[in-house]
């Protein structure tokens, strides 16, 4: 299925490692030009160069999505992006007696402010040029919460609330916004979440990777190549009647009927 979206312009925040890096190749692959952000320069670098070979241009901008400074960059290097891909890292995981305000301001900062704050920054020129598309990486803790991770679920059930108002008010302008919902995939998050658990209940990283896998219904962790397919199709020409969606991609973990 051709998506429709060559010579698009997206801007992939987070987008060296993991879901992000999985949704840059993936939109690449339909020839979509990639502006990609990550803290760190030399993965992103890497990623960059495996995005170029698949034969579109490819922007790099180095720098903390969560922070004034790496917004203020990402958008002077893509200010009109056709599709934007909101991520970034998540909170750590721990007990919430132990979390103070900064902590909560920090996580609130990086999983709901900042993908709102890039939202206004590029959405009126979406609705202008009658075409956008927005995704955002939120978790499926959004719909079935993860104790430990009680930042993350707070911080990005805050998002999930605030595009289910606004996507219902752009999708007249062909501008959608969804949220795909990430169970477990295989990427460096996902390792280290086993290393906290480890280190907690004194199981070893492998017993602990094998059995969350074991209980899965697929037997499995998701691959950044499955996720990263999804999202490009949302951001396809086809999708435009999909709009404020939680896509959860878990393996069927989730064990309601909806
Ligand atoms: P990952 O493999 O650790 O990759 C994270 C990527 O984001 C890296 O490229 C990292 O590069 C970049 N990044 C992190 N913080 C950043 C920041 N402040 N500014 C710019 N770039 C930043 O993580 P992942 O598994 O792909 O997870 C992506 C998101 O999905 C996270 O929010 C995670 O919590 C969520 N999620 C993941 C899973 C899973 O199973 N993997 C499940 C549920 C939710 P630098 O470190 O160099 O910046």
């Amino acid at each position: 299925m051709e998506l429709g979206i060559r010579g698009r312009t997206a801007l992939v925040c987070a987008g060296s490692k993991g879901l992000g890096k999985g949704c840059a190749l993936s939109l690449a692959r339909e020839g979509v030009n990639i502006v990609v952000t990550a803290r760190g320069a030399e993965a992103l670098e890497a990623t960059a160069a495996e995005i170029r070979k698949l034969g579109v241009r490819v922007t790099t901008v180095a720098g903390d999505i969560t922070s004034a400074e790496g917004r203020a960059a990402a958008l002077k290097a893509c200010p009109s992006p056709d599709i934007l891909v909101n991520n970034a890292g998540g909170p750590p995981p721990g007990d919430f007696r132990e979390w103070d305000r900064d902590t909560w301001v920090k996580a609130l900062d990086a999983n709901m402010i900042t993908p709102i704050l890039l939202i206004r920054a590029v959405v009126d020129g979406m609705i202008e040029r009658k075409f956008g598309r927005i995704v955002n990486i939120t978790s499926g803790a959004v719909k079935n919460p993860i104790p430990e991770l009680g930042l993350s679920n707070g911080a990005r059930t805050g998002l999930t609330g605030f595009v289910a108002g606004l996507s219902r008010k752009t999708v007249r302008s062909n501008v959608t916004i969804n949220n795909l919902l990430p169970g477990p995939f295989d990427t460096d998050r996902l390792r280290s979440n086993f290393r906290f658990n480890a280190e907690k209940s004194g199981k070893s990283y492998e017993e602990l990777r094998k059995a969350r896998a074991d209980a899965n219904p697929s037997g499995r962790f998701g691959t950044a190549e499955e996720f990263g397919d999804a999202c490009a199709y949302l951001c396809s020409a086809q999708a435009g009647f999909i709009t404020g969606q939680n896509l959860l991609m878990d393996g069927g973990a989730y064990p309601g009927t909806f």
